[in-house]
């Protein structure tokens, strides 16, 4: 069994940044990575708000942040992380290929989509989607609507206003919760109608979605459409901490200003932890921040051992 200081999880902006600190600071650590590295990045059409470098795709900007860690020789591997357990050592990281033992664990495996609607794992792939900027290009002069809130569900909206025929935003808020700037301009798209108080209840349709009915205040109603993109069920990815008795807010991981949990050794980083505002920006901060609590709980560690 491989055994180790720091197994981090995740290859996202949060989990490059901790491994960039984590090498740097001559730590061993493993690093491992279910899919391509990079995270949510690679799917984002564009990234204007990462401070000293201009506009460009997620999918570049991905390549700029993992430069980082590959020209000091380091780079993820492939593993799909099933379960972190208690260990004699500390934890036990258990992937889809083998078990690592380590002394902490750097979670960073942000956000995953977990239907929530009728009919939302039938679909996905036909006609339910996660990504407007993916796969918005594929429903152009058709309905689309986004389920969602905040300025998530707002720039997937503005992005698609350009491309749609006709849009509809339905989110749950009583009043829509985003930047007024973003409102502003998805105000002055004239194929965007907003539903709030809304919840929908199921998408139906035969061999691809063709409907969805929602509830509002005022009733029961149903819209047609080509493309449903259900932004509200995103949740932390963080099912295979269920054996560790780990405290978490509606789905987020509880942290300290370390960014350690209640579980001594268990950290985490980026979007999964509790925090206000999920960006890549505040993932990097977090990444170097988990660097330190770390580094001084593994000090502290063998002072205690001494
Ligand atoms: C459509 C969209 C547009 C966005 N636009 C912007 C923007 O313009 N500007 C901005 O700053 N932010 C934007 N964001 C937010 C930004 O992408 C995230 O805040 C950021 O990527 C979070 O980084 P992270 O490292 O915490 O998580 P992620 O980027 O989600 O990376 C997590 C990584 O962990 C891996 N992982 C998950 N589970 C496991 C497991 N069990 N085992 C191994 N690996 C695992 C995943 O495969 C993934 O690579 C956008 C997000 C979306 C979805």
């Amino acid at each position: 069994m491989k055994q180790t200081e720091v197994v981090i999880i995740g290859a996202g902006p949060a989990g490059i940044t901790a491994a960039l600190y984590l090498k740097r600071a001559n730590v061993p650590f493993l690093w491992l990575e279910k899919g391509a590295p990079g995270g949510k990045l690679l799917n984002i059409a564009e990234v204007g708000n990462y401070p000293g470098l201009p506009s460009r795709s997620g999918f570049e900007l991905a390549l700029e942040l993992l430069k980082s860690t590959e020209g000091l020789g380091v780079k993820p591997q492939r593993g799909d992380v099933k379960s972190v357990e208690k260990g004699e050592a500390g934890f036990l990281v258990k992937t889809d290929q083998e078990t690592i033992e380590s002394k902490t664990v750097v979670v960073a495996t942000g956000l995953s989509n977990v239907p929530t609607i009728k009919g939302e794992k039938e679909f996905f792939g036909k006609g339910v989607s996660y990504c407007a900027t993916c796969d918005g290009p594929l429903y152009r002069n058709k309905t689309a609507i986004i389920y969602g809130t905040g300025d998530r569900a707002l720039e997937e909206a503005l992005y698609l206003a350009n491309l749609v025929g006709k849009l509809y935003l339905l989110s749950p808020d009583k009043e829509y919760q985003g930047s007024a700037h973003l409102l502003e301009n998805l105000s002055e798209k004239n194929n965007v109608e907003l539903f709030l108080n809304a919840t929908i209840k199921e998408i139906k349709g035969d061999m691809r979605v063709s409907e969805i009915v929602f509830e509002d205040l005022e009733g029961t109603h149903s819209l047609e459409t080509s493309i449903l993109f259900p932004l509200y069920g995103e949740k932390s990815a963080s099912g295979f901490l269920s054996s560790l008795n780990v405290e978490m807010d509606r789905g987020f991981l509880v942290v300290d200003d370390s960014l350690m949990s209640n579980v001594p050794g268990l950290f985490g980083a980026g979007d999964i932890v509790k925090k206000k505002l999920r960006q890549v920006a505040t993932a990097v901060g977090d990444g170097a921040t988990v660097s330190s609590g770390v580094i001084a709980y593994l000090n502290a560690l063998k002072k205690t051992k001494k």
